[in-house]
């Protein structure tokens, strides 16, 4: 679904990516690791298109998305939940879900959809987000990229600032996520708990990935 070949990614003169290669096949889902500044937000920027690879390769869904622009990767299916949210504060929760409405090749998912992965979300629908707790802010955030139909959902560290019980809800979503057949790449620095729940994983160290296997050996590994 996603192929990521060989990029290097930089900031002004600082380069955050060095010839980094990663894969998800489809219905697949993949944890990508690292400590704090090892290039994991800009593995998923590059995939958008939001800090394009200077060079190598990205293809998703079979087409060269290297040098396609931020809101036509949109379109053609990678959802993203960015790890501040971007929910838009003054808005109710309803309205932040139905501005990530959008016609994909892949399943949008409806309101009610929605509801059966996260069941307290039905009940926030008419709130304004500015009062909205952490954890109910990444509902809204997961569902609202969920409703614009993509076949791959990025996903930046959703465990960020939660309590532990809302750290489970969002695990439990990632692997409903792969029970429906979409493809999930999450950032987490949460390593213990993302390997429990996806199949793949790799390790980025300094901009380089040092590590790729499955996840429950390195689950397995002290
Ligand atoms: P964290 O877990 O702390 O979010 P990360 O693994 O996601 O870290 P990145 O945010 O991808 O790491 O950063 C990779 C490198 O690029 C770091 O050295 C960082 O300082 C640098 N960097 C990131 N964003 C910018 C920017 N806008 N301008 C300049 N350098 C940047």
């Amino acid at each position: 679904m996603l192929s990521v070949n060989a990029i290097d990614a930089f900031y002004g003169e600082t380069q955050a990516l060095f010839d980094a290669s990663i894969e998800v096949g489809s219905g697949e889902s993949v944890a990508l690791l690292g400590a704090n500044g090892a290039g994991k937000t800009t593995m998923l920027r590059s995939i958008l298109g939001l800090t394009p690879a200077r060079s190598g390769t990205i293809s998703f869904d079979g087409k060269d998305i290297t040098r396609t622009p931020t809101h036509e990767i949109a379109r053609a299916g990678i959802g993203w939940v960015p790890d501040d949210r971007r929910i838009f504060p003054t808005l109710k929760v309803k309205t932040n879900l139905s501005l990530g409405k959008k016609k994909t090749r892949f399943r949008a998912w409806t309101e009610s959809d929605c509801f059966a992965l996260f069941s307290a979300l039905e009940y926030l629908l008419d709130r304004d987000c500015e009062n909205l707790s952490g954890g109910e802010m990444q509902m809204v955030a997961i569902s609202r990229a969920l409703m614009g139909g993509p076949g791959l959902i990025l996903l930046d560290e959703p465990s960020q600032g939660l309590a532990p019980k809302l750290v489970q809800d969002v695990l439990n979503a990632i692997e409903r996520l792969k029970a429906e057949g979409m493809s999930v790449l999450v950032v987490e620095q949460n390593a213990l708990s993302v390997l429990a729940v996806t199949d793949r994983v790799y390790v980025l160290d300094k901009g380089q990935i040092v590590f790729s296997g499955p996840s429950k050996q390195l689950l397995d590994d002290a």
